[in-house]
């Protein structure tokens, strides 16, 4: 993998461009260059609790990027699900507001009938034992699980995380000894995806992420280039004890475009 034969970059968020609200160092910089250079990107974030516009909002308060094309594990689970279901699917959605308006916009019909075609689970920050007594009720009966993401927990500032989707699913799998299909980073629907909206083949595109078991794990199972930085939550231990070595290994995204100037 060369970085000098890349030419669409996948970008995570939390841990690689921003942490909380502090801009992390060169990240301005590098969309700037990716801007001048005519070099194609995205955001992609495997939290899908908050719509793209949200995402967009906090990019240019930040100052990152004006214009940013981001897309969200719930993207890929409603192109999943319509995939997988045909036209005007019906899913029961453990999930907050705008994944069920986005999973609505995509075309899939969210309102609770007695028999959907799909139980999908996201980062559901308004999840209520009510939820999950209904998820419960409908995976005994061996409707089909989906979860957009397989995140136990999502990072805080300060060293505290909340329980993600991950955490979530595992209750409802103790609950009915079902296991969900999981979107999302690292799975291959999420690359299937990436490339599709990329329109590149995989050798060509660069993941840069703080993550192993998400964002390098996507890229090295999928042909990707892996470009991890260690300004988020890998650190050097993580990655020497894990069987996951990414391509290219950087302090941040400052270092990231110093060697893409030089090529
Ligand atoms: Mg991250």
């Amino acid at each position: 993998m060369a970085i000098k034969e890349l030419d669409y970059y996948v970008l995570d968020m939390d841990g690689t461009v921003y942490l909380g609200d502090e801009v992390l160092p060169g990240a301005r910089e590098l969309i700037a260059f990716f801007e001048e250079a005519g070099i194609r990107y995205c955001f992609f974030t495997n939290n899908s609790s908050k719509s793209a516009l949200d995402y967009t909002a906090k990019l240019k308060r930040l100052g990152i990027a004006d214009n940013p094309h981001i897309i969200t594990s719930g993207d890929v689970t409603a192109d999943y699900i319509l995939k997988t279901f045909g036209p005007s699917p019906r899913a029961y959605v453990v999930g907050t507001e705008p994944l069920v308006m986005q999973l609505t916009a995509a075309g899939i019909d969210c309102a609770d009938t007695a028999f959907p075609d799909c139980v999908v689970v996201g980062f559901d920050t308004t999840y209520r034992f009510e939820k999950a007594a209904r998820a419960v009720d409908l995976l005994r009966q061996d409707i089909p699980f989906i979860a957009t993401n397989i995140d136990a927990v999502c990072p805080l500032e300060g060293g505290k995380v909340l329980p993600d989707c991950g955490s979530i699913c595992a209750m409802l799998t103790h609950a009915t000894g079902r296991k969900p299909k999981f979107i999302g980073k690292p799975f291959a629907e999420t690359a299937g995806y990436i490339m599709r909206n990329a329109g590149r083949p995989a050798h060509n595109i660069g993941v840069v992420g703080d993550r192993l078991y998400t964002d390098m794990r996507l890229a090295i199972e999928n042909g990707m280039c892996a470009i991890g930085v260690l300004s988020g939550e890998m650190t050097k231990d993580d990655i020497a004890l894990s069987g996951l070595k990414p391509h290219y290994l950087f302090d941040s995204a400052a270092q990231l475009l110093e060697v893409l100037r030089e090529t």
